[in-house]
């Protein structure tokens, strides 16, 4: 969601649209730029794709970019950011919500309605307090104070100088070699930055031509986020070439330190309960977690998504550990899960992808994917990186330290060939043109099934649910009819009768199975896992995202970008 980047330093202008393409993976629907120049502040916006960009940024000392993810206003040239003050005294690029936008505006005699953009009342609003004498620094702080919600603003002033303030929303300062930045994450400025920090929260930094910030801590970060250029390495997709990466990013979550991995499977045992949760995919793999563990070592183990946190917190005692998932780091609705968790006293561990995002910095624990950047809006190798991490903590738990993580990479790497994708291919074409499609599964499978739908709708924008083979007969089978694809994650026999179920009602069954499931139209193979419940536990959802990735080729949709979509969800 909403990338910021701003760049302060000579060639500000070619850095600010290469950190900006670094951001793009976190979902925008427009962008735009802002720079100061000889004349005064000037900007460019667009409502197209930023790899379509042919215009050229004039030579500036400070410039900044920002991709929009539409939250209040249509999709427009006009409300895309930077947006300048009226006065022409500054440009202001915003992320998050104002969500008291429509009192504000009441409180302030302006003409806001819920359609209007949020942004731009917040430049109305700073105009304002400038129009009355008040400085930019004060005028920014004191209209950011009344603000409520999760948001971060930068303002360029005419003067050549930035400000910048944030509550709940991701923004870092970064130096480096004579240059200053201010970003949403390291990952956009790694090419450039040595050193990085989140800005405080609630005050305003500003930033001076040369380098110098104030307002900052001195808790300058090396930046650990990876410099390289994101490619595609011959691939079509990001998502495909993240698919088939699996087999090298899996193993790896057992090979790398954690630190502080033994002191917190320690206090699981210890406490005796669990409580794991996350957002969207990172919900499923949470649900993923929490059922390993439970099997395999019988401890009180809740999965709650982070938006439903409040119906779990009151079986929680202080001292309880929460684990929390999110690739970004950044997710509004698991920030808001940590912070509700924190006030019952409960001691957060956290599992991201980004090393310098929110999340991490809010957690006693904080533990990393390893699994490289993530640049397809699915999560798909994070899905997975952040399975085996639940695989590693559950033998951790049940007092074994061993998995098969060698030979794990050598059948995954045997699977995750192209004859797969070509095996997958004609399965997703024959069913590309139905509106719904369902996806049965059971015990581990559930979670596997719950990971098929939601890459599903997410990349090809069909209709996918999924069910536990045990609802089917208490209403589920109602939605069958000739034709419908039944996706099912074979469970040996315990789903040969749903299988023939849904056969005898028309279903065309796609088995992801090993074995011929009597009555399946097609089979996909699953990866085996090694023999190992929990290899398999983590494998088997790879099918899933393959047909999801073809699903949405055969639609002719672009499984990088979905609609509507972003990768780091920092509104709730
Ligand atoms: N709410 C603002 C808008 O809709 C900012 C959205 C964002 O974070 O990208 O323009």
């Amino acid at each position: 969601m909403c990338g910021i980047v701003l760049v302060s330093g000579p060639g500000s202008e070619n850095r600010v649209r290469r950190g900006l393409a670094r951001l793009r993976y976190r979902g925008y629907d427009s962008y735009g730029f802002g720079w100061v120049s000889d004349t005064g502040l000037d900007d460019w916006r667009s409502t197209e794709d930023l790899d379509d960009m042919v215009e050229t940024l004039p030579a500036s000392t400070l410039a900044l970019g920002h991709t929009r993810w539409a939250t209040h206003g249509g999709v427009t040239v006009e409300n895309a950011h930077p947006h300048r003050s009226q006065r022409g005294a500054f440009l202001l690029v915003h992320n998050g919500i104002v969500e008291n936008a429509a009192a504000l505006s009441v409180a302030a005699g302006l003409d806001w309605r819920g359609g209007d953009s949020d942004t731009a009342l917040v430049v109305r609003l700073i105009d304002r307090q400038l129009d009355r004498g008040v400085i930019l620094q004060e005028a920014l702080a004191s209209v950011f104070a009344d603000i409520e919600g999760r948001n971060a603003l930068v303002v360029l002033a005419d003067c050549g100088t930035a400000f910048a303030i944030r509550h709940g929303s991701p923004l870092l300062a970064g130096r480096g070699a004579g240059h200053a930045y201010l970003a949403s994450d390291a990952l956009s400025i790694a090419p450039f930055a040595d050193e990085c920090q989140p800005l405080p929260e609630g005050t305003v930094c500003s930033l001076e031509p040369g380098e110098s910030f104030t307002g900052l801590r001195d808790h300058w970060q090396p930046i650990t986020a990876s410099a390289e250029d994101l490619e595609l390495e011959g691939h079509s997709h990001y998502m495909i070439k993240e698919i088939m990466e699996q087999w090298q990013t899996i193993p790896r979550q057992f090979q790398v330190d954690q630190a502080g991995f033994d002191e917190f499977a320690a206090l699981v045992r210890q406490k005796g309960r669990l409580l794991v949760t996350g957002a969207g995919g990172a919900a499923i793999t949470a649900g993923h977690i929490a059922h390993a563990i439970r099997q395999e070592t019988g401890l009180m183990v809740i999965d709650a998504p982070a938006y439903d946190i409040g119906s779990w917190l009151p079986l929680a005692q202080k001292g309880d550990p929460l684990l929390a998932v999110s690739q970004s780091g950044e997710t509004a609705d698991t920030l808001a899960a940590v912070e509700a968790a924190k006030t019952r006293g409960l001691i957060i561990a956290s599992l991201t992808n980004m090393p310098h995002a929110g999340l991490p910095a809010a957690s006693a624990f904080a533990f990393a994917n390893h699994c490289g950047p993530e640049v397809c809006v699915l999560s798909t190798k994070s899905a997975t990186a952040q399975m085996a991490f639940g695989a590693r903590l559950t033998r951790r738990l049940a007092g074994a330290d061993a998995f098969p993580a060698d030979q794990l990479a050598t059948e995954l790497s045997q699977y995750l060939d192209d004859s797969l994708s070509e095996r997958v291919k004609p399965v997703a074409a024959a069913v590309a043109g139905r509106d719904h499609l369902y996806v049965l599964g059971q015990g581990a499978h559930l979670w596997s099934a719950r990971m098929a739908a939601l890459n599903i709708k997410e990349a090809s924008y069909i209709h996918a649910e999924a069910f536990s083979t045990g609802e089917l007969k208490h209403g589920v089978i109602a939605l069958i009819e000739p034709g419908t694809p039944v996706v099912v994650f074979d469970h040996g026999g315990l789903t040969d009768n749903a299988v023939a179920e849904v056969s005898a009602r028309g279903a065309v069954v796609i088995a992801i199975s090993n074995r011929v499931v009597p009555g399946a139209t097609w089979h996909l193979p699953l990866a085996g896992g090694c023999d190992d419940p929990l290899g398999a536990g983590i494998a088997d959802i790879i099918p899933g995202q393959l047909l999801a990735y073809h699903l949405a080729l055969s639609r002719g949709l672009n499984p990088d970008r979905p609609r509507n979509l972003a990768k780091s969800v920092t509104v709730m």
